[in-house]
């Protein structure tokens, strides 16, 4: 989709640093890591969000899922990690095609989804 940033990353107008690719699903390391693996797990096909998931990508988001184990396991997260798809304005998503992060490496803080302004 034109203008998207992440479809220029997956037809690499922009560069990135990606550390597993198929048909169906790219993923890199965050430009931004929030700990010391911070992967994205995005799908090649420009899908809005979460929200824009139809039931015909049943198959796409469960691979997505099992791509996110895999990289734990390649990146020796064995003692835990996280996947976290952030939605909308809410949500927190920034960027408008839809990615999962796997975070891992560290202990992680508590879940974060506090409503603003109340800590
Ligand atoms: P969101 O906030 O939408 O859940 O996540 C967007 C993520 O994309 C952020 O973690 C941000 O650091 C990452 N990001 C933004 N621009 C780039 C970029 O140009 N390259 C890479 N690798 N990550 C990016
Ligand atoms: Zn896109």
């Amino acid at each position: 989709m034109d203008g998207c940033l992440f479809c220029k990353i997956i037809n690499g107008e922009i560069s990135s640093e990606k550390v597993y690719e198929d048909g169906e699903m790219v993923a890199l390391r965050d430009i931004a890591p929030q700990a010391p693996v911070h992967l994205l797990i995005i799908p090649k096909r420009h899908i809005s969000g979460a929200d824009g998931l139809r039931e015909s990508d049943a198959a796409l988001a469960g691979a997505i899922l099992l791509t996110a184990k895999r990289l734990a396991e390649e990146n020796s997260l064995e003692n835990g990690w996280r996947v976290v798809t952030n939605v909308g304005e809410d949500g927190g998503q920034t960027v408008g095609h839809l990615h999962f992060h796997l975070l891992g490496g560290a202990k992680l803080g508590g879940f974060g989804g506090c409503v603003e302004g109340r800590g």
